[in-house]
């Protein structure tokens, strides 16, 4: 059975050495220009879409409201109705300080990955949002001001016979043609049929061929009109990993995105470091000291945040991280289709 948490008692609400609150703060100065904001609540609701988004508004007495997403997963809402308090009657636009005030007073739960920092970067987002409208301006501007007016998107393409290269390369083709798409995704992911064991992470040499297949056939039939990325969702063992890389070198691939399981950050740096095949990964790397390793030990070539798991608008920006040999691929926020 569920508890409502607003009946439990919470010793982090009340008290944290480390507090971060306006009335702690002191901040009092009064701001004008209609920037004496104040919010009132946070709700949540899921949206059933190919997963059960959450998404979260936050309400103000000036009767704006913002609106931001917390990626999915049970108990990422009742987190935020938790932190519901910690943020009531605080101004919106207090967009760093209140980051903090959420991570310090959900530490113990965890805030440094997980959904805790899921439903942390929904309350976030949602800020962001709302001190964009307080201010009349987009919220990239409160992030440092333009970089493109145009974002390119890539597809995340699923049709037919996943194992059947020819079905992914029909895919490739009409994404293409009908929907105009020049950056495509495909999971390499699928069962073969050559597969004695699939609890384990190992591909046999008739995997790798196959795997090998679907990324010639997609390639080869989009040729220069589109650039294609494939993902392995941490799937792979470190020698099949850098045996498969291998194996496609040859060909043009976007990226190779996920073939090791996160948590051993060694073995996503030799895999990466193995091939010329470009290594995508971060997707399932929380907050910025999550992707330092992996940024200053040069472990991946293609980062791809994934906002609402990175804790958030602010913690993505990558001014404040070393990149390095790698480059950035922002994950869309809404509208998405896959992980
Ligand atoms: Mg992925």
């Amino acid at each position: 059975m569920v508890k409502d948490y607003t009946t439990l008692r919470d010793p982090n609400a009340e008290y944290t050495m480390r507090e971060l609150s306006a009335e702690t703060m002191g901040v009092q100065a009064k701001r004008g220009g209609g920037r004496d904001v104040t919010i009132t609540d946070v709700q949540t609701t899921m949206v059933d879409g190919n997963f059960p988004w959450t998404l979260v508004r936050v309400y103000t007495d000036a009767g704006i409201v913002g609106t931001g997403e917390a990626y999915w997963g049970a108990g990422v809402p009742e987190i935020i109705e938790r932190m519901t308090p910690f943020v009531v009657g605080q101004n919106p636009l207090d967009l760093d300080r209140l980051f903090e005030h959420l991570v310090q007073k959900t530490s113990g739960e965890g805030s440094i990955e997980g959904i805790t920092v899921s439903a942390i970067a929904g309350v976030e987002v949602a800020l962001h949002d709302l001190a964009g409208k307080i201010l009349e301006v987009p919220a990239y501007q409160l992030l440092g001001g333009k970089y493109r007016d145009r974002v390119r998107v890539y597809c995340d393409c699923h049709a037919g016979d996943e194992s059947e290269p020819e079905s992914n390369a029909a895919e490739a083709e009409r994404v293409i043609e009908d929907l105009g798409y020049d950056a495509l995704k495909f999971d390499l992911d699928v069962p073969s049929g050559h597969e004695k064991d699939r609890a384990n992470r190992h591909l046999r040499g008739p995997e790798v061929g196959h795997k090998a297949e679907i990324v010639q056939a997609v390639t080869e039939r989009i040729g220069d009109r589109a650039d294609a990325a494939f993902d392995c969702h941490w799937t792979f063992s470190a020698g099949s990993a850098k045996r498969l890389a291998k194996e496609i070198e040859d060909l043009d691939v976007w990226w190779l995105e996920d073939p090791v399981p996160p948590e051993n950050h060694d073995v996503q740096r030799e895999v990466t470091q193995h091939t010329t095949t470009p290594i995508g990964a971060g997707e399932n790397v929380y907050r910025k000291h999550g992707h330092r390793r992996l940024l200053e030990e040069q472990a991946v070539d293609v980062v791809a945040p994934d906002l609402p798991k990175v804790g958030g608008m602010r913690e993505t920006r990558s001014r404040r991280v070393p990149l390095l040999r790698a480059g950035v691929v922002g994950r869309p926020l809404r509208g998405r289709t896959d992980h």
